[in-house]
């Protein structure tokens, strides 16, 4: 076997800074898998770490997001073997001893380091992974699929696990980026009876189509129409059981406030990228909402999220808009940058 690989690295800080460089391959320790990867998506963060927006550790291989087949395993591994086509949870170096991991909730622990910004990642020809962190994927799913697991098990999270949706619920979905698009699919999932996607003009080429794809029922466009007189006349006056900010726009947060019912939930996916914003706190308690902030990824919706990529019940393959060479990157990281696709896949 070869042993030295290409990756792309983040050299150091400050923007700019994304390289090839040549890296050893990694040797699997006791617990751990080598992962041949086989796709890798580009992710927002992505984007974040390479304008300097999102903790990272330079020199760092980027990419979190990825889908594989084992080649070797370190020898105390047990429910793993050689070719086993798999994915992992990204919570790495989880310390296992904090409140919040002796929880069961290792994303959220403090000493976490993900590959693709704490420790090498996936764009890459090999990685290593924890056996604790790993999951079997079907044989009827393909790699490029697998590797939107992970954007999948954030949507399915933050709309059913953490948002609760039940048959038949109205939700609305604001921003149609890949996790608005995934969480359409997921509420559509998890029994919604309708969704109604919000996005601007500039999604009208290729996100609003997919949204309907994913199973989205109505569309509605936020600087060509009264978005909130819209939901409202959709839901006969009475508001959306959960509204999903995917936004992270001030318009997108604002209108999740008029939109939701009384005793409605909004789910937080969008961040703001500002320390405060200016959010309407009365109209929220007149309306006795519960909203919701979300994290990473738990185990179970990564469970689920295989379940219902798998059974089609979310179909990942309409978001895959473009595949490059990890030679290519340039070119690919500019494709999501200019928001010119939805998923962009690195096959390394
Ligand atoms: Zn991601
Ligand atoms: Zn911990």
């Amino acid at each position: 076997m070869e042993t030295e690989m290409i990756g792309l690295y983040k050299t150091q800080k400050g923007d700019g800074f994304l390289e090839l460089r040549t890296a050893k391959i990694p040797k699997p320790v006791a617990n751990e898998v080598l992962v041949e990867i086989k796709a890798a998506g580009i992710c927002g963060t992505d984007i974040h770490i390479m304008h300097d927006q999102f903790p990272y550790w330079p020199p760092v291989i980027l990419g979190h997001e990825y889908s594989g087949v084992i080649v070797e395993t370190g020898k105390e591994v047990e429910n793993y073997k050689v070719n086993d086509r798999v994915i992992g949870e990204p919570h790495t170096r989880a310390c296992g001893k904090c409140a919040l991991c002796r929880s069961g909730n290792i994303q959220l622990c403090s000493q976490k380091r993900s590959p693709g910004w704490g420790i090498d990642g996936a764009f890459a020809k090999y990685l290593t992974v924890p056996e604790h962190l790993l999951h079997k994927i079907p044989d009827s799913m393909t790699f490029e699929e697998a590797a939107l697991i992970e954007p999948t098990a954030n949507a399915v999270q933050d709309v059913l696990e953490r948002g609760q949706v039940v048959a038949n619920d109205t939700v609305v979905v604001i921003g149609p980026g890949p996790i608005g698009l995934l969480s359409i699919g997921a509420a559509k999932a998890g029994g919604a009876g309708k969704v109604i996607a919000i996005g601007t003009s500039v999604d009208e080429a290729f996100r609003l189509p997919v949204a309907l794809e994913m199973g989205a029922d109505n569309i509605l466009l936020a600087d060509k129409q009264d978005a909130v007189s819209e939901v409202m006349r959709l839901t006969d006056d009475r508001g959306a059981d959960l509204v999903v900010e995917a936004s992270g726009s001030m318009q997108g947060i604002q209108s999740a406030v008029k939109m939701v019912k009384r005793l409605g939930r909004i789910s937080q996916i969008g961040l703001t990228g500002k320390g405060n914003i200016d959010f309407p706190w009365d109209a929220a308690a007149w309306k006795v909402c519960t909203i919701i902030f979300n994290l990473s990824t738990a185990f179970s919706c990564w469970n689920r999220s295989i379940g219902l990529v798998a059974s089609k019940k979310i179909d990942v393959s309409k978001l895959i808009s473009h595949k490059y060479p990890l030679s290519e990157w340039k070119k690919a990281f500019e494709v999501v940058e200019k928001a010119e696709g939805l998923k962009v896949l690195l096959i390394p």
